[in-house]
């Protein structure tokens, strides 16, 4: 219970964090990279264990060149390079035994949400926008609509709004299926009729989200444009293919324990 208030008192700073991650802030690169698909199993195995959506995180290690860890400027949390591919990650995400990215049962809940929002930008760049599919089209309809001319940048503000609305959910998704999953099924039934757990978790689909894109002054201006339902439904739907429901019955039913 503790974790389930703490975690709805964190989402202001969630979101706040969520706006300054992707930072492009000039950054050490890491001297070498490790082998993605060493991560790969061991991500999506943990993410398929928590009926957590994993089609697109798939996609996305196949096509992904590398990740790398070094220490970020304190704005960051992890980048995705779209010229180069590949993924930095904060040395706090570092296994120091392997090189490698900790294991998923290492990773928090934050950090997970953060490896979801990096490779969303990653199965964008190389799936989505190179196949043109429905959620790509879906995507890109909004990003003309939705913004003035005047304001620079659009799609790179909706790409991250949409990697934002990802952050949010994935992190208040696994929070709680992790925290039930500890639980034994007569706990669980207890938890799926209290009503604060429910509306805590109902509730983050309906927060704020906003996209960013930083200038050439390496400022965040961030649009002032909140992410419509429409684009929620996309992501939803054609991201996440309705593995990750927004009722929370539904989402935690025993079935998918
Ligand atoms: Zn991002």
């Amino acid at each position: 219970m503790g974790r389930i208030q703490s975690a709805a008192r964190q989402f202001s700073f969630a979101i706040l964090a969520v706006v300054l991650a992707g930072s492009v802030a000039p950054l050490t690169l890491p001297s070498s990279w490790a082998d993605s698909t060493r991560i790969s199993s061991d991500f999506v195995q943990g993410m398929t264990e928590l009926r957590a959506p994993v089609r697109y995180l798939k996609q996305a290690l196949q096509n992904l060149s590398g990740i790398g860890f070094v220490a970020l400027p304190e704005n960051a949390i992890a980048v995705y390079n779209r010229l180069t591919n590949r993924i930095t990650f904060g040395l706090e995400m570092q296994d120091r035994r392997t090189g490698g990215l900790k294991s998923f049962a290492e990773l928090s809940d934050d950090e997970v949400a953060t490896v979801a929002h990096e490779l969303f930008h990653c199965y964008f760049s190389t799936a989505a926008k190179r196949t043109q599919d429905d959620f790509y089209e879906e995507w890109q309809k909004s990003a003309v609509q939705l913004y003035s001319s005047a304001f620079g940048r659009p799609f790179d503000v909706h790409e991250e709004a949409y990697a934002a609305f990802i952050t949010i959910t994935v992190q208040n998704y696994v929070n709680i299926r992790r925290m039930m999953a500890a639980r034994t099924p007569a706990a669980r039934d207890r938890l799926r009729r209290n009503h604060n757990i429910a509306a805590i978790y109902e509730q983050t689909f309906q927060e704020s989200v906003f996209g960013y894109y930083r200038n050439f002054w390496g400022e965040f201006i961030t649009s002032d444009v909140n992410l419509p339902r429409t684009d929620r439904e996309n992501i939803l739907t054609n991201l996440y293919d309705g593995e990750l429901p927004e009722n929370f019955a539904a989402a935690f039913a025993e079935s998918r324990f």
